[in-house]
């Protein structure tokens, strides 16, 4: 993507998300070559070009736009699959397994375009995937990601994971060598990744488990990511029985396992990472590792409830992700921190977590997290990426305070979406998308992947 310029003004409400949590009214943003040159509230500056491309905000709510930290995009076909839908984590992964054996770089575009909809009409800007399922050496998945995210023009992380230890969930033909990981994975870094200022482009080493791979594939993983100074991800500390089986395979619980396997890194984050105990926080802490909180997924497969306002309170890095397609069954990001916020209160009470709180979980802390200071607020000289929300709303009709409403009430869907000062969504549009055609392409090759396996 290009970056562009824009002038944002007349924005009822400008959320910056900024040290001091200023709420700015009558705003407006400058947005020049992609950064954001200025903002602030009323008259407009005079410097401002008269022809440069505006975008009136009256009526409407701006947010930085929202950082997505953990996803499976393939999952999109797998959604409401009956055997699965009433399941905990392990047996629900075995009730969709046979489902991949046909899927190939095709269907990860088409999954990755659909997912990326979802996720921009509810306000995400930059976006994380994690995908491990290569099957019988579809080897350009992650290839086809980024071609996907390039037309869709958001910020694509995209996790390159991985399987190589057969198990009753993992059939031989995901399976894939270290040696073709390893190579792969480096040649998507030396081919895509962009570690610069308001990067679209980034690679993130993902193993998928501490189950499913290798204890040398975990120590390479890890020297690889240090190697590039790239991020580096796996799914931890989502459930009892995974302590369960780290304990009786390993005689370690899971993150003392990955840390002894070279993940001392503050570039890793862990999906999950609800069932860590008090010293692991303060391992968390100090070396610097993130936790990316999936809480729609958590509940649906009765996983547990994330420490999130603990991690705050101790500074451990945390940022929002909807996770997998098939578990949440949506990419809603807005109505993700939505449950972030209630999902909190449940445990430690209604005071615990505020709507700003929870949006700085979904901002600037999940870009942190991903290791960018470029995004999640908006700032002078920071990437110009805005969500913009309606204030009028059914959901939220008859609010004393607007911007709470973005989470309290009902979550929306966005007005407009800006990326690197590019307007992507218009009047609730993506702009250049037939989105009835894309979805019912999705949906053709969804049906004929469910009709392929019996159950
Ligand atoms: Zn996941």
């Amino acid at each position: 993507m290009q970056n562009a310029s824009l002038l944002i003004h007349n924005l009822d409400y400008l959320v910056t998300m900024d040290a001091d949590r200023r709420i700015l009214q009558d705003a407006w943003v400058w947005i020049e070559d992609g950064d954001i040159k200025a903002l602030g509230e009323g008259k407009l500056p005079e410097a401002i070009p008269e022809d440069l491309s505006r975008l009136d905000g009256k009526g409407k709510i701006g947010t930085p736009g929202l950082v997505n930290c953990h996803h499976h995009f393939y999952q999109n076909m797998a959604r409401a699959y009956t055997p699965g839908n009433n399941l905990p984590l392990l047996p629900w992964l075995a009730a969709m397994n046979k489902l991949w054996q046909p899927f190939r770089e095709d269907d990860l575009a088409l999954c990755t375009e659909l997912g990326l909809v979802e996720l921009m009409l509810s306000g995400a800007t930059t976006v994380a995937d994690h995908h491990y399922v290569f099957p019988d050496g579809a080897v350009n998945m992650i290839d086809a990601q980024f071609e996907a995210a390039s037309r869709m023009g958001v910020r694509f992380h995209a996790s390159r994971g991985s399987m190589n230890v057969k198990s009753d969930l993992i059939s031989d033909w995901a399976l894939q060598e270290e040696a073709e990981i390893l190579d792969d994975t480096v040649r998507l870094i030396e081919t895509h990744h962009d570690a610069g200022h308001g990067s679209w482009r980034q690679i993130i080493v993902a193993p998928c488990a501490a189950t499913s791979c290798s204890e040398s594939l975990l120590k390479a993983s890890a020297e690889l990511a240090k190697k590039y100074k790239v991020g580096l991800h796996t799914h931890c500390g989502e459930t009892v029985p995974e302590n369960e089986f780290s304990m009786e395979k390993f005689g370690r619980r899971p993150l003392a396992y990955l840390l002894d396997c070279g993940w001392d890194y503050d570039r890793t984050w862990l999906a999950h990472g609800i069932h860590f105990e008090d010293t692991e926080l303060d391992q968390l802490q100090s070396i610097g590792i993130g936790v990316a909180h999936c809480p729609n997924a958590n509940m649906r497969l009765g996983s547990g409830i994330c420490r999130v306002p603990e991690f705050i309170e101790r500074g451990i890095k945390v940022g929002i992700a909807v996770d997998g397609s098939a578990s949440n069954d949506s990419g809603h990001i807005l109505g993700e921190l939505r449950q972030a916020l209630y999902l909190a209160r449940v445990r430690y009470g209604a005071e615990a977590m505020s709507v700003l709180d929870a949006l700085e979980v979904g901002t600037w802390r999940a870009a942190e997290m991903m290791g960018r200071n470029d995004i999640g607020r908006i700032a002078t000289g920071l990437c110009g990426d805005l969500a913009l929300f309606p204030v009028e709303d059914l959901y939220a009709n008859g609010c004393e305070n607007p911007v709470d409403a973005l989470l309290i009430c009902h979550p929306r869907q966005v007005s407009d979406l800006v990326v690197g000062g590019n307007v992507r969504v218009c009047d609730g549009e993506v702009i250049g998308l037939d989105l009835e055609e894309l979805m019912a392409r999705h949906q053709d090759r969804a049906d004929v992947i469910h009709a392929g396996v019996a159950y």
